[in-house]
């Protein structure tokens, strides 16, 4: 439960100064190692929180790393014997995600909406380009920290001249937040495999009630560990909007739900259980440490937003 402080002291923050700006990124080589300990760790996490059938289904699929600028998760099994169980994220997901969570944190650390939102658009574009180039032979073209792109976009983004807390702090706590969302990608993933989806043609509408009830399995599981982790994903919700539809109303020719209508589900799933009171131990933490009030406001400032969005 200690990881709820650092998650929740971030609007807490302290000044020190800060001399890195970041630089251009095209590497994601280094996503590798760290992506397969992190997955490691999740999974060993899961097992106290998984019913045996879950965790037999766990246990029999095999997880990998695939080197790509493709942004996605994949899952899949032979269909006539449910064997060869196949849980595979690609590195170019992991390096948006990294980016998004740090994009997630200046938010918190006051940049502008704008900014936060041009961020998007420009980690979006350099994606489709690379997935493109790297198709065609062509050159890539680098996606810029938030931080460098905050100093490049000076008309639209604040500039900070100093880390908003320190440089240990900000690291652990972005460390949290890109777990928190390679845990809800995995467990969406884990969703469809204890769902056995995946082997029939579906239509559109079809497709995204079986992604709705992954999400589902996934915000569940991420409810029974940690649901101040549904918060931390963030990132992962803003790369689905930016991904597939943003609103309800794009949602129709998509295979996926709308992104804001996705985290929608999850802050709901959230404040459910914290309706739960007493029986709730998120909430006796939350109460114990004088942070249900804030942590409450935080929930409905973010449903209010999503409401207002879509
Ligand atoms: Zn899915």
């Amino acid at each position: 439960m200690k990881t709820h402080i650092a998650k929740l002291s971030v609007f807490t923050l302290l000044f020190i100064s800060f001399s890195a700006f970041g630089e251009e990124i095209l590497d994601l080589e280094e996503y590798l190692g760290p992506t397969k300990e992190t997955i490691r760790q999740i999974r060993s996490e899961w097992h106290s929180y998984l019913t045996p059938s879950q965790l037999k289904i766990e246990e029999e699929t095999s997880f990998s790393v695939r080197m790509s600028w493709n942004s996605n998760g994949y899952s899949s099994r032979n269909c006539r014997t449910n064997e060869n169980r196949k849980i595979t994220i690609t590195a170019g997901q992991m390096f948006m995600l990294n980016m998004l969570s740090e994009n997630q944190m200046w938010l918190l650390a006051g940049q502008s909406e704008q900014c936060f939102t041009a961020y998007l658009d420009h980690v979006s574009d350099v994606f489709s380009q690379n997935s493109k180039a790297v198709a065609y032979n062509n050159q890539l073209t680098p996606m810029f920290t938030p931080m460098l792109f905050a100093h490049r976009y000076h008309g639209t983004c604040k500039q900070f001249s100093q880390l908003p807390m320190p440089q240990s702090q900000w690291s652990s706590l972005q460390e949290s937040f890109i777990k928190a969302s390679l845990r809800m990608l995995l467990s969406h993933e884990l969703g469809h495999q204890v769902n056995n989806h995946g082997c029939k043609k579906l239509t559109n509408s079809e497709s995204r009630e079986q992604e709705a009830k992954a999400d589902s399995f996934a915000v569940n599981l991420i409810i029974k560990q940690d649901p101040a982790d549904i918060l931390g994903a963030f990132a992962l919700f803003t790369f689905w909007s930016v991904d597939g539809a943003m609103t309800s109303s794009d949602e129709f020719g998509n295979t996926h739900p709308a992104g804001l209508r996705r985290l929608r589900s999850a802050l709901d799933a959230v404040s459910h259980e914290l309706n739960k009171g007493k029986s709730s131990k998120f909430y006796n933490y939350l109460i114990k440490n004088d942070k249900l009030v804030y942590f409450k406001e935080l929930v409905d400032m973010l449903h209010k937003k999503t409401e207002a969005l879509d």
